[in-house]
């Protein structure tokens, strides 16, 4: 069921933090590499767990609509840990690399049983509990809300939902020392002022509105900048702090007050990787190291710099799509009247309607995609009247480009897309010589009076190679 391995050394080079990416996605766990992971995904992952003897597996409880939840216990330390992921059901990177945890221990489990020899060391001294998927309702829906459309993560005071009075019950009953709340961050967090996107990060959330630093936050503090060396090396330029604002019915910040140490991690975005499969990835290392460093006591002997030094994340700072330096032509459409640039981003983290969302200088973003379109000129282009039926392949959809015609008008049912590239009908803001701040998604860009590129519904095509350019290709 799951990948092995059977090179120690490897595992040896994962569990010392120093492997690279290449060495660890041999311990990925089956399936769950895509933008929604449910409990369907996850239940044949619990059920071979519940049959192997090196961890406990136990139901926590049921959502509203009844799915499980389940709790897992691994070692027999005194140092208790406890960890949940996708307490939003839209996040569940954390529950991938909880899963991809397990396979290393599995793997460890393996290589260890012939030997005879004693468990992970960290088990020694740390009892780590995990939950994953706290929001099975929610990843059903891939909803941030359960299924009573709460935000289990505001619900620590209140404890409306059986999932958040699940995990109140876990954290009174365990008693951890330290808590890691594990979520995904929207793709529009850059990292600073890098102009790349804040692809891991780290909170110790605050436990009183002045935001003070008692010995359980310090000690947070320490566990992350205790894995700071690890996130320069694997992740330079594109780590974040995440604000620390106090929100009072939020899990992280009620478990800080109760004294658990406890570390918000937060999945963000990265170039080409829709799934966030690096992330995922960093999370099991930074899980590895914070259980040896949990183990060890060692991150105390780390001072709050590395934590300080984290950029703190830029809301906001990335974008989809930015393509820069387009001429506007005058009003009466002779010459340039002014030289811009123009940003677009999509809901549900790419997925969604694309939205022309700045105007003008976008040069402090970051894009996924990002062209210069210098020397190119912008039109709405014109309506292609639909007036009988019309099969448009890709050739003749070019071919309407280049003369000019950005979009159809009349009835869509008429329209036979199969040129395998988006189409606009009856597009709105489309009527002016000037992009429409929020509105137009649709227009064309010339060079010397000849179509390049073609925006459709704020997907870029390029009629050279009838290609789709941008970075929602493949979310
Ligand atoms: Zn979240």
């Amino acid at each position: 069921m799951l990948k092995r391995v059977s090179l120690w050394l490897a595992l040896s080079a994962v569990l010392s933090g120093l492997a690279s990416a290449a060495d660890y996605t041999q311990f990925t766990a089956p399936g769950l590499a895509k933008s929604q992971i449910t409990h369907d995904d996850i239940a044949p992952l619990i059920d071979y767990y519940q049959q192997q003897d090196w961890l406990e597996v136990s139901e926590l409880g049921r959502s509203v609509e009844q799915r499980p939840m389940y709790l897992l216990k691994i070692g027999h330390g005194e140092r208790k840990v406890l960890a949940w992921s996708q307490m939003h059901g839209d996040e569940p990177t954390a529950t991938a690399a909880i899963f991809d945890l397990l396979a290393v221990l599995d793997a460890q489990q393996q290589q260890q049983a012939g030997a005879d020899s004693k468990r992970a060391g960290w088990q020694q001294n740390v009892t780590l509990y995990l939950i994953p998927m706290l929001n099975p309702d929610g990843a059903e829906r891939n909803s941030r809300f359960n299924a009573l459309g709460i935000d289990v993560n505001r619900d620590a005071l209140a404890l409306q939902t059986p999932e958040g009075q699940l995990l109140m019950q876990a954290a009174k009953k365990i008693k951890p020392h330290y808590g890691f709340n594990l979520h995904d961050q929207n793709r529009y967090h850059a990292a600073g002022d890098s102009k790349k996107p804040a692809t891991i990060s780290l909170l110790a959330p605050a436990y009183n509105e002045a935001r003070e630093i008692n010995p359980s936050r310090h000690a947070a503090m320490q566990l992350v900048s205790a894995v700071k060396p690890l996130l320069d090396k694997v992740l330079p330029e594109q780590q974040g702090r995440y604000n620390d604002a106090y929100s009072i019915r939020s899990f992280g910040d009620t478990f800080s007050k109760m004294g658990i140490s406890t570390v918000l991690v937060e999945a963000g975005g990265q170039f080409n990787d829709p799934f966030r499969q690096q992330a995922r990835q960093i999370n099991v290392q930074l899980y590895l190291s914070w259980l040896d460093l949990i183990s060890t006591g060692r991150y105390r002997e780390y001072d709050l710099s590395g934590y300080n030094s984290i950029p703190m994340n830029n809301s906001g700072g990335m974008k989809d799509l930015i393509i820069s330096n387009i001429n506007l032509p005058k009003a009466d459409g002779n010459g340039v009247l002014a030289k811009v640039d123009l940003a677009f981003t999509a809901g549900g983290n790419g997925r969604g309607q694309v939205v022309l969302d700045e105007i003008g200088d976008a040069s402090i973003y970051g894009g996924y995609y990002t062209l210069d379109a210098s020397g190119m000129r912008y039109s709405a282009g014109k309506a292609y009247p639909l007036t009988g039926p019309l099969t448009l392949t890709a050739e003749r959809y070019v071919q309407l480009l280049a003369d000019g015609y950005s979009h159809f008008s009349g009835e869509a049912g008429l329209l036979n897309n199969s040129s395998g590239m988006p189409v606009a009908v009856n597009p709105r803001g489309v009527n002016k010589p000037w992009p429409q701040r929020r509105l137009t998604t649709t227009f064309l860009l010339s060079k010397d009076n000849a179509v390049q590129l073609a925006v459709v519904n704020g997907r870029l095509i390029r009629l050279a190679d009838a290609s789709l350019l941008d970075a929602f290709s493949g979310n």
